[in-house]
């Protein structure tokens, strides 16, 4: 079945057209500065990429979502450019959504009962939810009966018990408001923790840590293929350092430098997100290999900024084993995760007590591969992963369930 994953944000729609009976991404792309109102070299682009032989830009006006959709569409049945011949063979839209909320876990076909309540979605995820929306509404315009399914980024964290989703605050606040941990980067982890149980051959009794580190980090806890626990919580910002989020701090140092430096709610949700983590300690970057090459120019800063997002994921793996009574693989993905081997190295180091042990030749060499990589040594009790992770694949098929059992029904 062809799919098309869409992933929109507030300015832009990240799309990819996944074949899933080949497994094949046939395009590709990105549409930027959407409803940027045609200012002067940003009045809309789109680059579009096709099994690798097509590869263009082109700026072209995008008042809204559904005109970027229809130029997407367009693209993809270009006589020259495209992959299909008309849209008819696009057969369903997996929409990427962050956060379901109260009201979703599992994947979900769009109807107007969907939307009313993804719409009601909006305090969990502010930033995020309005421009899904919007997203969900250019392809309903654009095609109006072709399926659409949303896939939550929440979903695969539905497993994961009361005691670990429930917040040490009044019970109230949970039944008033739904304030608990639903988790993130759920098509990844379920994608990668996934990949790891065919490598170990089994699902059942499997105990798997997850780390999806990228702009955005988070470590999950894989029980027999199911997410028992994650660091991310009522919202991405819960956790590990990240890019610019905090991650969790004491919760006391948020009012106290309210108070100091006269922040509004908006503005401290701001600088949580925005000016802390690894850029806010470093003074640097937000970007790691901008801190590695800093590190490496004798930069301290820079150091404890890494060092600080290293042991806190070193401190999750150990929580987590406890957690899972043992420990069977841990996970490396996401842009920092695959790609930045000395971090993987500052986490694993000294953690045999575990029965982690990596080959650090071996981990130096593995970087922007396509597959599955192992890193730790022969005689390590835990194997240890790198896995490209692939979260357009997990929303394509998910959709492609969804729709199939609709055309059964
Ligand atoms: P993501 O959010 O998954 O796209 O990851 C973004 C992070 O991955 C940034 O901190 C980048 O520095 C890091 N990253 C991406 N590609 C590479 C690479 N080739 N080498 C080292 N780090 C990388």
């Amino acid at each position: 079945m062809n799919v098309l994953v869409v992933n929109a944000g507030s300015s832009s729609l990240k799309y990819q057209l996944f074949d899933t009976n080949t497994n094949i991404v046939k395009a590709k792309g990105l549409c930027e500065y959407i409803g940027s109102g045609g200012t002067a070299g940003t009045e809309g682009n789109i680059k579009h990429k096709v099994n690798g032989k097509i590869n263009l830009e082109r700026a072209i006006p995008m008042p809204n979502h559904a005109v970027a959709t229809g130029i997407v569409v367009e693209m993809l049945t270009h006589h020259e450019f495209g992959c299909i011949k008309n849209m008819d063979e696009i057969e369903a839209v997996g929409h990427r959504i962050v956060h379901g909320g109260s009201y979703f876990s599992d994947s979900v076909l769009v109807n107007d009962d969907v939307v009313a309540k993804l719409e009601k979605c909006i305090d969990f995820a502010p930033l995020h939810t309005p421009p899904h929306l919007m997203g969900i509404r250019g392809c309903m315009e654009v095609m109006p009966d072709t399926p659409q399914v949303l896939v939550f980024d929440t979903g695969f964290h539905k497993s994961i018990p009361e005691e670990a989703y429930i917040y040490p605050i009044p019970y109230k606040y949970y039944e008033k408001y739904q304030i608990r941990r639903y988790g993130f980067h759920g098509t990844s982890h379920k994608y990668v923790s996934q990949e790891m149980c065919k490598i170990l051959g089994r699902t059942e009794g499997t105990k798997i840590v997850t780390c999806h580190m990228g702009n955005g980090s988070s470590v999950a806890a894989v029980k027999d293929g199911k997410g028992i626990d994650t660091s991310m919580g009522f919202t991405p910002l819960e956790g590990v350092s990240m890019g610019t989020r905090s991650g969790s701090i004491d919760p006391a140092i948020v009012t106290f430098i309210m108070k100091k430096e006269n922040f509004t709610p908006q503005r401290m949700d701001e600088f949580m997100n925005k000016e802390c983590g690894l850029l806010g300690v470093s003074e640097v970057s937000n970007d790691s290999r901008d801190l590695e090459k800093a590190i490496k120019e004798g930069n301290p800063k820079a150091l404890l900024a890494m060092n600080i997002l290293a042991y806190q994921i070193k401190k999750y793996i150990g929580a987590y084993s406890a957690a899972m009574n043992g420990l069977d693989a841990v996970v490396f993905t996401a842009g920092i995760g695959e790609n930045n081997y000395l971090i993987r190295e500052r986490i694993c180091r000294d953690m045999d007590y575990l029965g982690i042990k990596i080959d650090e030749k071996i981990n130096e060499k593995t970087l922007l591969l396509p597959n599955a990589v192992e890193i730790s040594t022969g005689d390590s009790k835990v194997k240890v992963y790198v896995i490209p992770t692939n979260e357009e694949l997990v929303i394509a098929y998910d959709t492609a369930d969804i729709v199939n059992n609709l055309i059964k029904m």
